[in-house]
């Protein structure tokens, strides 16, 4: 069944560390042979032997209309022919600035990076040089990329692999992060009334993503908001999962606060790396080259990623039923994967915000790292492979939200929710 994928991970680790561009993927916390793929569309990925599988990664997020979307297609194939890049301004940077303000609340200028990575490393380095203050607050399990700022009890490969320290992260990096429970304000409020004058940014993931979905406890960001305006901190929504996913305006729209700097990626390139951070005028006007807080990328705003991530954009905003028709399938699969888990008899909890939703083999509430660290991983394996095997794909760790892609079909979803009958009678007790 996976004969080919086989040969192909022993020749990709010969040339490639364990195989892979990105840890995840290895199937190293799942176990087994990380599967190939050759094409997708729609809603289905195909392997390199030829099978099919519904897809629930979306590419992590950016393939929210499906797989090889023909809009996007077209663009991409018309514009490569007027050169892939010109390390000079274009028309297309402008229409892609003005329709993501024209889609998110509270961003007055944009920056184009090429990841979700620089988005943050880039809105973190702004926020310090705007307070001229050096320490952040994230949050445990929370991830914002691989910069080394952030690599402190970090979310998805890092929680999936355990990794406690990164090795390469000096601890002057290190001592710059603070770290506080997810929805626990008052740990919070604790850090900042020790570090007085010290905090240049609070970063958060507005619904956590990267250690499985967690949502938001009511008032927690709130809370956040308020502290930030009163103790001149810069609040960063990181955007990168929820951004263009939750609401045409993300999570800003979706939950209604108002951060000061947002962080996009994923959905923003439409398939291709493209990242962008914006957000107030008084803040991002310390960018370079109007302010002196330096940032640049030779394939920033590259046309053919700009032109990609604009038709998908432009759609979400000219079709915004896109967003109620994700979200009732992924009520439709969470209702339906209820009922089995339920009849299966074991601890599980399903948390579930649009089109984001995650099963965690939990007897309790799944509120934080911790309680998502208390679930039962060795259950989640079985299920992944039950799953893969019947033609299921799920991200390959616990530690990852799944993402419904809108070309998914009721057909589909009936089919997953029956794939899951069985995976659990397979995982058994
Ligand atoms: C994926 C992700 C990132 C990093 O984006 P890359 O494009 O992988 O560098 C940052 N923040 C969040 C919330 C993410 O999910």
């Amino acid at each position: 069944m996976y004969t080919r994928s086989k040969e192909l991970f022993e020749r990709a680790q010969k040339s490639i560390p364990g195989g892979v561009n990105s840890p995840v993927r290895a199937f190293r916390s799942v176990g087994g042979t990380p599967v190939f793929m050759k094409s997708a569309k729609g809603a289905y990925l195909y392997d390199v032997d030829g099978n099919r599988y519904i897809d629930y990664i979306a590419s992590w997020g950016p393939m929210i209309l499906g797989h090889a979307w023909d809009p996007v297609v077209k663009a991409i194939q018309e514009y490569a022919g007027y050169s892939t890049s010109f390390g000079a301004p274009t028309e297309l940077e402008i229409g892609m600035a003005e329709l993501i303000k024209s889609m998110v609340p509270n961003v007055d200028l944009v920056r184009m990076v090429s990841s979700g990575t620089e988005a943050c490393m880039s809105a973190i380095r702004l926020a310090r040089g705007y307070t001229g203050r050096n320490k952040i607050i994230k949050f445990e399990g929370h991830y914002h990329g691989h910069a080394d700022p952030f690599l402190v009890k970090a979310g998805s490969g890092v929680a999936t692999f355990n990794i406690q320290t990164v090795p390469g992260v000096t601890p002057g990096v290190a001592q710059d992060t603070l770290t506080a429970a997810y929805n626990d304000p008052e740990g919070v409020r604790q850090l900042v009334a020790t570090h007085p004058g010290q905090i240049a940014a609070i970063i958060v993931e507005p619904v956590a993503g990267n250690m499985g979905c967690i949502l938001p406890s009511a008032g927690f960001l709130e809370g956040l908001r308020s502290l930030c305006d009163r103790e001149g901190i810069v609040f960063i929504f990181d955007e990168v999962m929820t951004g263009f996913r939750l609401a045409p305006g993300g999570a800003q729209e979706r939950l209604g606060i108002r951060a000061d700097l947002v962080t996009y990626g994923k959905v923003i390139g439409g398939g291709m790396p493209v990242g962008a951070f914006g957000g107030r005028k008084e803040i991002m006007e310390h960018i370079a080259p109007l302010g002196s807080v330096y940032q640049a990328g030779t394939l920033s705003g590259n046309p053919i990623a700009m032109i990609a991530g604009f038709t998908m954009l432009n759609e979400l905003k000219n079709n915004p039923s896109v967003y109620k028709e994700l979200e009732a399938k992924t009520i439709y699969l969470r209702d339906g994967l209820d009922k089995v888990f339920r009849a299966w008899g074991q601890p599980y909890r399903i948390n579930q915000l649009g089109s984001m939703i995650s099963v965690h083999f939990s007897d309790h509430p799944v509120v934080d790292f911790t309680s998502a660290s208390g679930a039962n991983n060795q259950r989640f394996k079985g299920f992944f492979h039950s799953m893969l095997k019947r033609g299921v794909y799920l991200p390959p760790s616990a530690f990852e939200s799944w993402f419904l892609n809108n070309a998914l079909s009721t057909t589909d979803l009936d089919a997953t929710i029956a794939a899951a009958g069985e995976s659990l009678r397979e995982v058994g007790e």
